[in-house]
């Protein structure tokens, strides 16, 4: 895609960093949207003017209006609550489901087109919901968790292991919470397993910090959750699929027959390219990681249920 059009809604932590990644990255025009007045303009403006600085090539535009999102290309949705210390991903259901029904149908009205990354909490079943309520096939439905969660096991082992994070490989699967699976098995460091670098103590250790990883930042910060990484993370799930990189990266995907899930979107390995989702890579997984990928799926589809019961 020559010149794509990527729309951002929710300026706040999380959307206006996607938006300083995708600029920064010259991925396309980019339309930054948020509900309260100015606050998008605002910082659309100020990252138009680091455009000489850094150079880049392609417009930044904030907005109210989703009018000006019209022929969007791909829409990352951060809109919503974000934790605060005390608060689980799944507190913020019910709310965050009122604002992402009402913003994939305005973007859907503005965009037929449109691939939809969902990174608003909890991911798993805001991006049940917005498949439902945009009306979209399934593969133009994705939500972001699994590389931010695998990216964190990596860089977590890589500080263990003293290597360069970009040769360690982790996989992260499952639902976006305390359920999430990390795949000790089919991680590797420099291509040899973990227990060639790392006692299974140390081991044990990053897989408890990875699935404590958005706790640990949202206890720190005491006032919101992370962003950096998971902005970096919908931006690269966004690049792969406007440059068909068809890159594999664990992301809630739809999946029915794929692990036996039946018709729900969860954390799987999915090759990202032109038109949104075109594959869900199948691990082989032992019957522990089978039981833990069940487990979490049951977590999921528990919440999805609570959307039904509050009529989405
Ligand atoms: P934030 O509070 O900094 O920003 C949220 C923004 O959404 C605010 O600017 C707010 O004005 C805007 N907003 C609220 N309702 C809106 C509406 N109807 N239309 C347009 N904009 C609206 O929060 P954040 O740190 O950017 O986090 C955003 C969301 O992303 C949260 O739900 C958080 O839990 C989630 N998150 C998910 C992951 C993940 O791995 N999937 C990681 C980090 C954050």
């Amino acid at each position: 895609m020559s010149h794509p059009k990527i729309t951002i809604v929710g300026a706040g932590n999380v959307g206006a960093t996607c938006a300083l990644w995708a600029a920064a990255a010259d991925l396309g025009d980019v339309v930054l949207v948020d509900i309260a007045d100015g606050l998008a303009a605002g910082k659309a403006l100020d990252l138009t003017q680091t455009a000489p600085i850094q150079g880049f090539a392609h417009a930044v535009a904030g907005t109210t209006d989703y009018a000006a999102t019209a022929g969007s290309d791909l829409a990352i949705v951060t809109a919503g609550l974000a934790r605060r210390p005390g608060m689980s991903r799944d507190d913020l259901l019910a709310k965050n489901a009122e604002i992402v029904s009402g913003i994939v149908k305005r973007l859907v009205a503005a965009s037929p087109e449109v691939i939809l990354i969902i990174v608003s909490n909890p991911v798993d079943a805001m991006t049940s919901l917005a498949h439902r309520a945009s009306g979209l096939p399934t593969e133009r439905v994705v939500g972001m968790a699994g590389i931010l969660d695998s990216a964190r096991m990596r860089a977590f082992l890589a500080e263990a292991a003293g290597v360069s994070p970009k040769d360690v490989q982790a996989y992260v699967l499952g639902g976006h919470g305390d359920t999430m699976v990390p795949l000790v098995r089919q991680s590797s460091i420099g291509g040899l397993p973990l227990s060639a670098r790392l006692t299974p103590d140390a081991i044990d250790a990053i897989v408890q910090r990875t699935r404590n990883g958005g706790a640990e930042i949202v206890g720190l910060l005491k006032t919101g959750s992370a962003f950096y990484a998971p902005a970096a993370a919908a931006v690269t799930m966004a690049q792969s699929i406007l440059r068909d990189e068809r890159r594999v990266l664990p992301c809630a995907a739809y999946c029915d027959a794929e692990y036996g899930v039946g018709g729900y979107f969860v954390g799987v390995p999915a090759r990202l390219g032109a038109g949104g989702v075109q594959e869900v890579l199948e691990f082989d997984l032992d019957a522990q990681e089978r039981a833990a990928f069940d487990s979490s799926v049951a977590h999921v589809r528990g919440l999805v249920d609570k959307l039904g019961q509050l009529g989405y």
